[in-house]
């Protein structure tokens, strides 16, 4: 799930990627590294464009790490003469997080370097080939089977007048066939991206995302400066339009101008540009110490988004899931928590039989899958390779798509039938919770619309978006939350239950602490605490209630004292307090819509747990935000 980014054009490359990678490291912050086409110094600030400055070399720098970690940026890379360069951030999938498995990987002779996105699954088989060809390996990664192949192809290629190749910004032309014939032989979903020693950047995708951006005056064919990455967001602030590329295109610059070739047939594709409109390029933390924090702030905003949406497009779907066959919502992790909580709002307000599946495991849903049916995907990304490889498989068998994400121009929404945006701005802490408040409240009003009570649906988020910012606001709510997770951060086990429209929101809440605590959390349906969990009740273990006056209370009710007539300690989450509760944390009661009231203090005690640790908040450890392997 590694952030690739790339750069050609008249500012300084260094500079630029780096910023870039900041805004990916949500993608991985295992290690990073960067390469730089160097410039002839004869000609020191003169862009590749101009012809005058020609790269001398490649120059690589890498480390273990986090770039959005390190304070001032004081590196040499910033004062070289560099216009062009890409660069990675890493989530280790093969090979220990160390500065020589970090990429850039460089080719032997330091003619081109490469990084990737993804995992070649068949590295083993390409690898055991190439040590029988002699080829050497200096890292453990499966990325630098990719270099070696090149390698290889590129020396069964023939050779070019040399004259043509040193051109600056012009890659040789029998460079880009050996990428296209290697990245050909590569299994798994991958995005590579190549910088040779001349300037030229050439970038391929299979499964991980890729787009390009141009600065403000491009036009098709002269692009003034070119930015690669595997989201928009990282360049969001200095491009105007953007080319998604697609699975199995290539992407290179020639000439200085753009062109995207079919991979298989070795065909150049016409290409148009979309204007981008995620300019809320505010990755700041404006304030607040940590962009979760920030991000919880700004759940009213989110759900004052969902209402901003066109109602018609609700309606049009609305009327599409009537008529389905089987609806399926699907998700991972949070997010596949959203889409279970999206079916529940389905079955319960619309009245319509929805289920939900994790991303990770649905292989024996494959056969039932066919034409009639829908599957929705809940998504922040739009990225997440187990529910693409499914969305995939779906699609094929005849099953209608329909996705709500954050990520503009992402695969999901590209491939879906039926496509919502969940608007809500970026999302720059790994652990989600803005977007997840997004998903359930935009799922609430899907279900109140199927039901034809839409206009209901819509001023009850109205008024839940009030309540939660009067919520966040609170001194006092805040300094309850931070108490409690004092107690709480010390702790083994967390238990926390719920019932009906509370299950969802308990098993978030436990994904929250797990994520943030690095604390076992267990979160499970209140009523089935008597058929395993309830072995586990003894004084002093803390269980998380969150309860609301609807069917399951009274359910809920008898739960809350079973735990309690075996010592352990009771926190509600409630609008009123209970005699049971050993601490109480108040909420305003906002009907329905109950449940997503109950994740925001939730998320706010996850948030000061982790803070209480002093863990690395955002970036809690091994986790990436957009999961792009599998
Ligand atoms: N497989 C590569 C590595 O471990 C890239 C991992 C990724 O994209 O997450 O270095």
């Amino acid at each position: 799930m590694c952030g690739i980014f790339g750069y050609s054009g008249p500012k300084n490359a260094s500079q630029i990627i780096l910023e870039g990678l900041k805004r990916l490291e949500y993608r991985g912050y295992d290690s990073w590294g960067i390469a730089l086409g160097i410039q002839n110094s004869k000609f020191p600030g003169l862009a590749p464009r101009s012809g005058a400055g020609k790269i001398q070399n490649l120059f690589v720098e890498k480390h273990v790490g986090a770039i959005g970690d390190i304070k001032t940026f004081n590196f040499k890379l910033l004062t070289l003469n560099s216009h062009v360069g890409i660069g990675h951030t890493r989530w280790a999938t093969h090979g220990g997080i160390t500065e020589v498995n970090a990429h850039p990987h460089c080719s032997s002779d330091k003619s081109f370097c490469l990084a990737q996105n993804g995992i070649v699954e068949n590295y083993q088989k390409l690898k055991q080939d190439l040590v029988k060809l002699g080829y050497k390996f200096q890292t453990q990664t499966d990325t630098e089977v990719i270099v070696r192949l090149i390698e290889h192809k590129f020396s069964l290629q023939p050779r070019r007048p040399s004259a043509v190749s040193l051109r600056p910004n012009r890659l040789q032309g029998n460079l880009m066939q050996s990428v296209r014939e290697a990245f050909l032989e590569l299994e798994g979903r991958n995005t590579i991206i190549v910088l040779n020693n001349k300037g030229g950047i050439i970038a391929a995708r299979n499964g991980s995302p890729l787009v390009v951006g141009l600065g403000s005056q491009a036009r098709p064919g002269v692009p003034s400066e070119v930015y690669f990455s595997s989201d928009t967001l990282s360049f969001a602030p200095f491009v105007e339009k953007i080319v998604v590329i697609d699975n199995g295109q290539m992407v290179y610059l020639k000439n200085h101008a753009l062109e995207i070739l079919d991979i298989k047939s070795n065909k150049t594709i016409p290409y148009s540009l979309e204007k981008i409109n995620f300019k809320s390029s505010k990755v700041e933390k404006q304030g607040y110490s940590h962009f979760m924090l920030k991000e919880i702030c700004e759940s009213p905003y989110v759900i004052r988004q969902v209402l901003n949406q066109n109602l018609k497009q609700y309606q049009i779907f609305a009327k599409a899931l009537k008529r389905a066959k089987n609806i399926y919502t699907i998700g991972s992790g949070t997010a596949g928590i959203a889409a279970s909580q999206i079916a529940f709002y389905l079955r319960i307000f619309g009245k319509i039989k929805a289920q939900s599946v994790i991303g990770a495991d649905i292989y024996d849903y494959f056969d039932l899958l066919g034409k009639g049916d829908v599957m929705i995907a809940p998504s922040q990304s739009g990225e997440t390779a187990d529910v693409l490889e499914v969305l995939e498989i779906a699609k094929r068998k005849g099953v209608k798509i329909a996705s709500y994400v954050n990520m503009p121009g992402s695969t999901m929404s590209r491939m879906s039938d039926y496509k919502f945006a969940s608007n809500a701005g970026p999302e720059i802490c790994v652990m989600s919770t803005k977007v997840f408040t997004s998903q359930i409240a935009w799922g609430y009003l899907l279900g109140k619309v199927i039901s034809g009570k839409g206009k209901v649906g819509r001023e009850n988020l109205k008024n839940l978006a009030d309540q939660i910012e009067q919520y966040l606001v609170s001194e006092k709510n805040h300094r309850l939350l931070k108490n409690l997770a004092k107690k709480l951060a010390h702790g083994k086990d967390i238990f926390l239950l719920g019932k009906y429209q509370n299950l969802n929101i308990v098993k978030e809440g436990m994904v929250k602490i797990i994520e943030g605590s690095y604390i076992h959390a267990h979160g499970i349906p209140a009523g089935d605490l008597k058929h395993y969990a309830i072995t586990l009740m003894e004084k002093g273990v803390p269980v998380i209630f969150a309860v609301s006056e609807d069917v399951s209370f009274d359910d809920v009710i008898n739960a809350v004292n079973q735990v309690k007539a075996r010592g352990a300690t009771v926190i509600g989450i409630s609008a009123k307090p209970h005699s049971s509760f050993d601490y109480h944390i108040p909420v305003p009661d906002s009907g329905e819509t109950s449940a997503i009231m109950n994740i925001i203090p939730l998320q706010v005690l996850a948030y000061y747990m982790a803070v209480q640790l002093g863990h690395n908040v955002d970036k809690p450890r091994n986790i990436a935000k957009s999961v792009t392997v599998k």
